[in-house]
């Protein structure tokens, strides 16, 4: 198996660290991004307890420059970076009618515009190179919508319009580029939601649960791996049967 270089932003979240293990696991060499010098050095010192080490550099995807700060980083430490995962995410969430322009910006810029922002310091190398794996982490939301994520939403299906373009630009140059859409995993970022709203979020999944961050982790193994050369464009759907079809 090839090892390769991998950038996962949002690493220290939950779906993240699922993320960096499984990649690490299959050999790959990854590096995620922090903000918060101390939580880092926990989240370091609890990664090395359970036998993993990752690269961390410090930077906020809401900035393009501290985005390629970040990315040259990772290159001067580990080389050029072969896999992306655009998985860094907040919610602010409320119904539209009441929405501030902060919630709606915050949104849009942490969970859209860092894909531009992060992305755009990785691609030329990728297209040199002439191989890349690029992983946007969407959401159920971005495709069905959902009571008091406009924001949310918007940026979430913003994604899949980001992914089947840059799909289409790269496709020749040995690079794919998809997105994995996430359902309800139990991660901070769900674990926020009121509990009787979670117990009825459950209910209504098929499944009858919530998801884990490693059944996330492992449908982005499965892109990434390099017999998955001819999928690119795709949307992996992740939600226990939340929402099917098209
Ligand atoms: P977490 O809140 O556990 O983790 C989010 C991660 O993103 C953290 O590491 C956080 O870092 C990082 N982050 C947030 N803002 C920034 C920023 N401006 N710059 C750099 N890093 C930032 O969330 P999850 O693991 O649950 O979510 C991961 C992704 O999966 C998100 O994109 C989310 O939208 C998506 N998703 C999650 C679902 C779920 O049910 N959990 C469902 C569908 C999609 P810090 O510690 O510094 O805040």
């Amino acid at each position: 198996m090839a090892t390769r270089v991998a950038l996962v932003t949002g690493g220290t979240g939950g779906i993240g660290t699922a993320i960096c293990k499984k990649l690490a696991d299959q050999g790959h060499k990854v590096a995620t991004n922090y903000r918060n010098e101390e939580k880092a050095r926990a989240w370091q010192a609890q990664m090395q307890a359970e036998g993993y080490s990752f690269t961390l550099v410090k930077g906020d995807v809401t900035s393009p420059e501290e985005a390629e700060r970040m990315v040259r980083e990772v290159e001067q430490q580990l080389g050029p970076i072969e896999i992306l995962v655009n998985n860094a995410g907040i919610t602010r969430d409320g119904t539209f009618h009441k929405m501030k322009a902060d919630q709606w910006n915050d949104v849009i810029n942490t969970n859209l515009n860092s894909v531009f922002n992060v992305t755009r310091p990785v691609i030329d190398g990728m297209r040199e190179r002439k191989w890349g794996r690029i992983i946007q982490i969407s959401s159920i939301n971005g495709l069905k919508g959902q009571y008091g994520q406009a924001n949310y939403a918007a940026a979430k299906a913003g994604m899949h319009g980001f992914t089947i373009s840059l799909a289409r630009e790269n496709a020749k140059l040995g690079i794919t580029v998809n997105t994995v859409s996430p359902g309800y995993v139990a991660t901070d970022m769900v674990m926020a939601v009121p509990e009787e709203v979670r117990a009825k979020i459950a209910a209504d999944i098929p499944t009858g649960r919530l998801g884990k961050p490693e059944e996330i982790a492992y449908a982005v193994a499965f892109l990434v791996d390099e017999q998955a050369a001819w999928i690119t464009g795709s949307n992996l759907d992740i939600n226990g049967g939340h929402h099917m079809g098209w």
